[in-house]
């Protein structure tokens, strides 16, 4: 779902009021916040968690020394490493290609994202990445929204202002896009990593409460709902108002008060004028992931699972397993780029009590991705397109929208649906079978298209146990607090370190790659 404003989010305002571009947080700030937390949400081991050895791997064991090892090879791993290759480093990645939540399949010509679907205009780390290696970017063309509602469907900005003005009347539409770009503008005058300021204090409240109290009706709630489920894995009830904030208000940025809307605005399936400000490359954000693998080369180590990270002097000791069985690694530095619950099982002995005690508080919701396959199109008519509360998924996308405009590829239907959970304490989803999953699928999907069980001839389920980092209130004042105390030789990086998207894991990976420097010399 929409990631559109993240160079807003996360690369200036967020850095800023985490403390991380100036490092000015004192510590008597946060320290007080995290004592006076009654009972932190304990989170509980998920499935696909390492457990770590018991036993330290003796100094003779040891089969390479290395300046820096990076665990994990996502976009935080890999901008991490991308930026240390001048010095002698090794990426350990434990599946059998890279990218993590970033991957793809390939169906007869097209190329159909299964995780990242694609990012605001890309700047900064990322940005220059992207140029270094010669990636090309591609706006995705209009209609990129559209809703189904009320049986209905809605087609780019304008079908979707219409919608959600049946709902409410245009009066209180007008005020809620005003209201919006008012906390929207707040993220420009955002004070100096001020955590008394009135908008760090709506990382103390949830999106629901935030709603209620600015009197926002119960109709858009429950759109708006659907897309926090859809963008974070979490409802409005769950995520802070300060997470959610930015991605709604985003839509409303340049947006004028509508005055007649038999005027103003057309629902049409054509909206072709309409920049949608979202970006991709034509097969995939994979591109960016695979660049920066092809550039790291040999440095990257696949099918190698960390198991466990203990300290011997001035050295860490880094145990992984592959094909050919336990194998013993040591290094100066080493760069945690994995979720932060695998990081707490793997590195339990090297982690101070207040990372792991923060770390512990990062809670992951469960995800699936379903590509179904079909010889003729089930939906074609816009890049995304959002279903309503009560469907079993919150997305149904074009898999083939991007690569038809820009190639003329292939000739398959493929779309993707994106299952969130209901919360992301629920982690059923990831218990159901195929066809338990397939089912629901198409349960709902024949509430938006009948018939198109029948059209289609193949499926790809893809399950995320970690897929979202949940930005539950308080969560940017543990974080400014784990940058904080994170420095030195054992580095943390990952989305869970500033919010969760492509482009935020790529700015923890540059900024712990950073300190590394530091450390390096
Ligand atoms: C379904 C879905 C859709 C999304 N859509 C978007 C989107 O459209 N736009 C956007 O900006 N963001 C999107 N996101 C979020 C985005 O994918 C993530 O924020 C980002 O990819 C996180 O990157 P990362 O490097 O922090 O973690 P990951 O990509 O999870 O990388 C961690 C890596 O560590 C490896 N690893 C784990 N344990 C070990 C171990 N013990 N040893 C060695 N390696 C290990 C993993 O295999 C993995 O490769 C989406 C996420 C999901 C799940």
């Amino acid at each position: 779902m929409k990631k559109k404003n993240l160079q807003k989010i996360s690369r200036r305002d967020f850095l800023r009021l985490l403390g991380i571009a100036s490092l000015s947080i004192s510590a008597s700030r946060c320290a007080p916040l995290l004592e006076e937390e009654a009972s932190p949400p304990e989170v509980k081991p998920q499935e696909d968690v390492e457990t770590a050895q018991t036993e330290s791997p003796s100094a003779d064991e040891i089969e390479a020394e290395y300046d820096a090892l990076v665990i994990g090879a996502g976009i935080a791993g890999l901008t991490a490493a991308y930026h240390l290759r001048g010095h002698h480093i090794r990426v350990l990645e434990r599946a059998d290609r890279v990218g993590g939540r970033t991957l793809s399949g390939t169906h007869e010509g097209y190329t159909y994202a299964k995780g990242t679907e694609y990012l605001g205009e890309p700047e900064g780390t990322l940005a220059k990445i992207i140029a270094d290696l010669g990636v090309q970017m591609v706006e995705i063309p209009s209609p990129m929204d559209a809703h189904f509602h009320n049986g209905e469907f809605y087609w780019g900005g304008d079908g979707i202002a219409l919608s959600y003005i049946q709902e409410i009347g245009l009066r209180e539409y007008n005020r809620f896009m005003k209201t919006m770009q008012g906390a929207y503008a707040e993220y420009d005058d955002l004070p100096e990593t001020d955590f008394d300021s009135e908008l760090a204090r709506l990382d103390d409240i949830t999106a629901r409460e935030w709603f209620n109290s600015i009197g926002v009706p119960e109709a858009l709630q429950s759109a708006y709902n659907v897309t926090a489920k859809g963008l974070f894995g979490a409802t409005l009830d769950e995520i802070s108002a300060l997470s959610a904030i930015p991605e709604i208000a985003f839509d409303f940025e340049d947006a004028e008060a509508i005055e007649d809307v038999e005027e103003d605005l057309e629902n049409t399936p054509n909206q072709k004028g309409e920049h949608s400000e979202s970006y991709s490359c034509v097969t995939g954000i994979t591109e960016i992931t695979d660049a920066i693998a092809e550039e790291l080369g040999e440095r990257i180590a696949l099918g190698a699972q960390v198991t466990q990270i203990t300290r011997a002097g001035e050295q860490y000791i880094v145990t992984y397993e592959d094909e050919d069985g336990l194998h013993t690694l040591a290094a100066g530095v080493v760069i945690l780029a994995i979720p932060a619950e695998i990081a707490l099982r793997i590195a339990a002995s090297v982690l101070s009590a207040e990372q792991k005690k923060i770390m512990g508080q990062i809670a992951y919701a469960a995800y699936l991705t379903v590509a179904l396959f079909s010889d003729e199109p089930i939906f074609d008519k816009a890049f995304d397109l959002a279903a309503p509360e009560g469907y079993f998924f919150t997305d149904v996308y074009d898999a083939t929208w991007i690569q038809r405009h820009y190639e003329d590829e292939g000739d398959a239907g493929i779309i993707t649906v994106y299952i969130a959970p209901q919360s992301y304490k629920d982690r059923s989803l990831l218990d159901l079978s195929e066809d338990e999953i397939l089912n629901r699928v198409y349960e709902s999907l024949e509430r938006i298209f009948p018939n198109a069980r029948e059209k289609v001839s193949g499926y790809d389920i893809q399950r995320f146990p970690y897929a979202y980092p949940v930005f539950t209130p308080g969560a940017y004042q543990r974080i400014a607090r784990l940058h904080e105390i994170t420095s030195g030789s054992l580095l943390l990086a990952g989305d869970y370190m500033i919010y969760p998207t492509f482009e935020a894991a790529a700015e923890s990976g540059a900024l712990a790659a950073e300190k590394a420097a530091d450390e390096l010399g």
